[in-house]
């Protein structure tokens, strides 16, 4: 009896390492199938294809140009013959005076007035973002303060148009722009408006209607108006003393 045992304990000692290996094999492939799924799913959400882009195949992709020139959101042109883009988006951060600006040039802006705060300089930003409401609310007031001083309509209006952007054509619309004032307390004007036009560039920012540009601006000089362009674009624009529209146009936009 013993002699017959012992070989079918050996052949079930076999098989239940068989079974143990494929239990192994099988928990592997369990394994590696829930990591693929999960990959799979990580990179949906990371790359931005939802099931819905998927399925729609490639034209719901983006241009490949709109790929190559992410940055140029930064470098928007708004004046008087270039509006707002149609259909213009923006995601916007309020300040704590409850300003609001572009939430892309936040950082930038607060490391701005850090570093002049450090220089004992105390700005605040007057006006930031302003919708096509807004813009209008400001042409109406600006009429509406021309007739008090005894305009007609259309002298006020006229007049208005000369100092204030029509709606559409502000680049506070945008906003990535901002009228930096003195805080009024602690510094003049004066005071923020020489460290801006020294150093704004440093942050990404130009003054955007300087003294000697009115008549390719078509705006009046203002010293506290800033705009971000991005470091690159902002230290070239300073470093040759142009102006918004003349960069854009020795880049051939
Ligand atoms: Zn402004």
């Amino acid at each position: 009896m013993e002699t017959q045992e012992l070989p079918r304990r050996k052949r079930r000692k076999k098989r239940s390492v068989i079974g143990g290996i494929i239990k192994i094999l099988f928990l592997t492939a369990v394994i590696v199938f829930c990591f693929c799924l999960d990959h799979f799913f990580h990179m949906e959400q990371t790359e931005g294809f939802s099931s819905d882009s998927l399925s729609a195949g490639i034209s719901a992709l983006p241009a490949p140009e709109s790929f190559a020139d992410e940055e140029d959101w930064m470098l928007i042109l708004v004046n008087q013959s270039h509006p707002l883009p149609e259909g213009y988006e923006i995601h916007t951060v309020s300040l704590s005076n409850g300003e609001q600006i572009d939430e892309r040039i936040y950082p930038a802006l607060q490391d701005m007035f850090d570093a002049m705060r450090e220089d004992g300089v105390y700005p605040v930003v007057a006006s930031g973002y302003r919708t096509t409401q807004d813009q209008q609310q400001i042409l109406d007031d600006k009429i509406e303060e021309w007739k008090a001083q005894g305009l007609s309509y259309e002298e006020a209006k006229s007049s208005a148009e000369e100092w204030v952007a029509l709606p559409g054509y502000s680049e506070h619309e945008l906003g990535l722009a901002a009228d930096i004032n003195a805080d009024g307390i602690h510094s003049a004007g004066g005071d923020v408006y020489d460290w801006l036009a020294e150093n704004a560039y440093r942050y990404g920012f130009i003054q955007r209607y300087p003294e000697d540009k009115t008549e390719i601006t078509g705006i009046a000089y203002e010293p506290w108006h800033y705009r971000y362009v991005g470091e690159k674009a902002a230290a070239e624009i300073k470093e040759q003393g142009i102006c918004l529209e003349e960069y854009l146009e020795e880049r051939g936009k």
